[in-house]
């Protein structure tokens, strides 16, 4: 193997320009030369690409966001957009693929590599932490501190003024962030779409809290799980209680990420080009128990993650 791409595709989420980094540099350490894929699967298409050198990754380490930029392409989901895609395989001469992303990201990848066979290693990057075969997705930590900073920040106001807060966190179908940044932030409640919840339930837990002495209440809410901004005016209408929202958005996507990102991403990277090098067809390179490991793509894909619900369980306890 002389050639690999590398691009990153969806959403985008901090560390992933780590892990093209290590992708860049591992492969060069070995004598393989890297291309650059821009804008996901569209630059593939179009044939925006570009040779990396060690000083195209130089400084970049601590960056949020990805260099080679993302998107979500339609015409990779068509059959003559997979072909263009491979005029440009066979033009730069490319004998691997590296894709950072989500799962449908390792969707089109997986199709490539059936329809061509042009063996592919997908490394998880998506904040949502919903991906199967990895503990942890790269960027997944760094969103989660960042909503843990702004819960801290938020508490400070909700003691001063008595007040209950939402905080809307990111993913659209998982709890993982919510949980995470629930239990880190001391919530009182949190929603997540994979455990049914009552508002009266909800409603009854924060009059319990008050009637205690709680200064304040704080409640993540999943976004899968529903609207802050609907939630927060039904706890009003039935408490009373002064009510603020906060949705974190699309913050929770970007900044300098974490140290244990980085380190995932680099060592991800490091590992997807020695797959390659080894002849694999079809992967995903993940951590599980602390290790990292690799399963085969279609094994991901038919594979739904759901957050642990001994973790949730104990967020609610310990805000008893
Ligand atoms: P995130 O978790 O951040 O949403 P993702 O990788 O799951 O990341 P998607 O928008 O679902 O993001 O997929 C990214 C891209 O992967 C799509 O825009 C498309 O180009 C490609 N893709 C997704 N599904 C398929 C498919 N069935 N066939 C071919 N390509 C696909």
């Amino acid at each position: 193997m002389q050639r690999i791409g590398i691009l990153t595709s969806g959403g985008d989420s901090p560390g992933m320009n780590a892990a093209i980094r290590a992708v860049v540099r591992k492969a060069i350490y070995h004598g393989l030369e890297v291309i650059g894929i821009k804008r996901g699967f569209n630059g593939f298409i179009e044939g925006d690409m570009e040779p990396m050198r060690l000083g195209s990754v130089a400084d970049i380490i601590h960056r949020g966001g990805t260099i080679l930029h993302t998107a979500r392409s339609e015409q990779f989901k068509t059959p003559a957009g997979r072909a263009k895609a491979w005029e440009n395989v066979e033009r730069f001469g490319l004998e691997g693929l590296v894709v950072i992303g989500g799962d449908g990201s390792f969707t089109g990848a997986s199709i490539f590599h059936r329809e061509y066979g042009l063996p592919v290693v997908g490394i998880p990057g998506t904040i949502d932490n919903d991906i199967s075969g990895t503990d942890y997705s790269i960027g997944f930590d760094t969103a989660v501190n960042t909503a843990v900073d702004a819960i801290n920040k938020i508490r400070d106001t909700a003691t001063s003024h008595e007040r209950t807060f939402i905080v809307e966190v990111m993913g659209r179908d998982t709890g993982f962030i919510a949980v995470a940044a629930g239990l880190a932030g001391g919530a009182e409640s949190i929603l997540i779409p994979e455990h049914p919840f009552s508002i009266e339930e909800v409603c009854h837990k924060l009059c319990k809290g008050y009637r205690r002495g709680k200064l304040h209440s704080i409640i993540v809410v999943a976004e899968g799980a529903g609207s802050g901004l609907e939630i927060g005016k039904q706890i009003k209408e039935r408490t009373g209680f002064d009510t603020k929202v906060t949705i974190l958005g699309h913050l929770q996507r970007g900044g300098t990420p974490t140290a244990f990102d980085r380190i995932l991403a680099s060592q991800l990277g490091a590992r997807a080009v020695e797959l390659l090098m080894q002849g694999a067809t079809s992967k995903m390179v993940g951590m599980s128990a602390g290790k990292i490991v690799e399963t085969n793509l279609d094994l991901v894909l038919g594979q739904k993650k759901t957050v642990d619900l001994d973790v949730y369980r104990l967020a609610s306890i310990l805000a008893i």
